[in-house]
């Protein structure tokens, strides 16, 4: 939301009345100097959205606070030219509301576009977290990476390297949202958990590593790709049980770890919906580009999701930090989810991060069923993961 600066203001006084934390606001205004506000200029209050409400007869600032549960000091200070004891009817008066922190899905599935539409809707309402594009897809969708915070502690979260595995997306996208609500409301009773985290960590979110295999999923093919996918899904047009990205490559078995090894355990030759490991590791612009993404940012854990099983592995070949283990079974006690140390597979973006960096890296399979996973697991995912979300990024001290 935006407020429009007037005599005597101070980013502490919007702190205050908008109970917002002060250093939010002022990362949200990177351009205004806190301490030479201008008469007349804008200011971002993050978490905020403007209302308009027409008066109605009866109407009193007393019962519109009443109505929509907004202090009025905070009605008045958005409506500064309306004389509060006559309300004219007819006239618009801007309400200052709250963001809500519901789970980002409206759709029945989410794909690409729901994405970027809530990408946007993010960088609007909290304008301290950056987007960036850290690489594009085969067909040119970009790889968008959401960044919250400046600590020296780097959480790496990412979703939907697998197609048909989409659900994982709004999980990571809400879990999110409900974070970056609580960080802005003081009010919130985890607000203070939640904050100290912001000096402390740098979370970086990577919420859909394989648009092009989403979008495949979720809509079905384009005029584009319509004969070279149904090719590679054997001549059938059902895509559910396509995981692969639109070369028919499987980016989670992409990467140089034992990637041979993958290739003779799969035995996969050719491009197909699901464990094709390519021609060479990271062949594909999307395993490239989260791999070059590791390479230069030192993250200190990285957690990957997936579906499905309830569970989530943490090792490989013996390399894995000691650390790694105090996380599991924190990460098990917290989500219920069983902590598996190894399995039977190579080549994945966790089994490389864990050989090359020897940080403690996840790959959670969230909730059971058959791929993908429906809608109605949404809840139950989400509540078993909030906790792993929040203690990743809290870390264990
Ligand atoms: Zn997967």
């Amino acid at each position: 939301m935006d407020i429009i600066v007037k005599e005597r203001d101070t980013f502490s006084l919007y702190s205050q009345l908008f109970s917002v934390p002060l250093d939010l606001i002022v990362d949200s205004n990177p351009d205004a100097d806190p301490n030479v506000l201008m008469i007349g200029q804008a200011v971002k209050i993050p978490g905020y959205t403007i209302w308009q409400y027409t008066i109605q007869q009866g109407d009193t600032f007393w019962t519109i606070h009443n109505r929509f549960s907004i202090p009025i000091q905070r009605l008045r200070f958005v409506n500064p030219l309306i004389p509060p004891q006559s309300l004219r009817i007819g006239s618009i008066i801007r309400i200052p509301a709250r963001l809500d922190n519901q789970p980002l899905i409206r759709a029945k599935e989410y794909g690409f576009n729901e994405l970027e539409r809530d990408i946007d809707q993010i960088k609007s309402a909290y304008p301290f977290i950056t987007a960036t594009e850290i690489g594009s897809s085969v067909e040119g969708r970009p790889i968008y990476m959401l960044k919250l915070g400046e600590g020296s502690r780097r959480v790496q979260w990412n979703a939907s390297f697998h197609a048909n595995e989409w659900i994982t997306t709004p999980i990571l996208m809400s879990l999110l949202n409900e974070h970056l609500w609580h960080l802005t409301n003081t009010e919130s009773n985890s607000h203070k958990e939640r904050f100290k985290t912001y000096s402390e960590c740098s979370l970086y979110v990577i919420a859909m590593v394989n648009p092009d295999g989403v979008n495949l999923v979720v809509e079905g093919p384009t005029e584009e790709n319509r004969e070279s996918v149904v090719a590679i899904n054997n001549g059938s047009d059902d895509f559910s049980g396509w995981k692969a990205n639109i070369n028919g490559v499987d980016l989670n078995d992409q990467f140089p770890a034992g990637w041979e090894l993958e290739k003779e355990r799969t035995k996969v030759t050719s491009p197909s919906s699901r464990d094709f490991s390519g021609n060479a590791p990271l062949d594909q612009p999307e395993s490239q580009a989260m791999a070059e993404l590791a390479n230069q940012i030192p993250f200190d854990m990285m957690i990957a999701l997936h579906t499905q099983g309830a569970e989530f592995y943490w090792g490989y070949e013996g390399l894995e930090p000691a650390i790694s283990q105090l996380y599991a079974s924190l990460f098990s006690e917290l989500s219920g989810y069983r902590s598996v140390r190894y399995v039977d597979s190579h080549a994945g973006y966790k089994d490389w991060f864990i050989l090359e960096f020897r940080k403690p890296g996840f790959t959670f399979e969230l909730g059971k069923g058959v791929n993908p996973l429906p809608l109605n697991q949404f809840s139950e995912i989400y509540d078993a993961m909030n906790p792993v979300f929040i203690q990743s990024i809290k870390g264990i001290t």
